[in-house]
């Protein structure tokens, strides 16, 4: 058995645009401000409509102010008006990949629930996950209104 393209994501094709969100996570780790952990984290979201999301960690002296790569990424495309996403791209320093923490599990699982994502490191290490699989029962618009 061979192993999958890397451009190949959760049985979806990505073709080059995986390598290019993994720059593009490793560019915005370099803004990271994590003056608190030096945890420095970067993550880049592809949309559907082929635009691509980033974002890094933003500390704060209030630690639970702070923001994540991954919510900070969302964040900018959703102030763009776009909500599908299809692929996320994290980057760390750490020496193995990091999931996403549950709350920006959460916060994906708005929009994405079985986003496919790929944590990486500086080293080269890589890990895979389908979001249903790290978070199978998010809490859902659906509780909300009452379908
Ligand atoms: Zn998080």
């Amino acid at each position: 058995m061979t192993a999958p393209a890397r451009g190949t994501v959760g049985g979806r094709e990505f073709g080059t645009r995986v390598e290019e969100l993994r720059g593009i996570a490793f560019s915005a780790l370099e803004q990271a401000y994590a003056p608190y952990s030096s945890f420095r984290v970067g993550a880049a979201i592809l949309a559907d409509d082929g635009s691509v999301g980033a974002g890094c960690n933003v500390e704060n002296a209030s630690y639970p102010a702070g923001m994540c790569a991954e919510r900070v990424a969302v964040g900018t495309l959703a102030s763009r008006g776009v909500r599908r996403f299809d692929l996320l791209v994290i980057a760390t320093e750490a020496d193995s990949p990091t999931p996403p923490c549950g709350i920006c599990r959460q916060v994906l699982a708005e929009f994405a629930p079985a986003l496919p994502i790929i944590s990486i490191t500086r080293s080269g290490a890589e890990a895979r996950w389908s979001l249903a699989d790290l978070l199978p029962s998010p809490f859902s618009p659906h509780f909300l209104h009452h379908a």
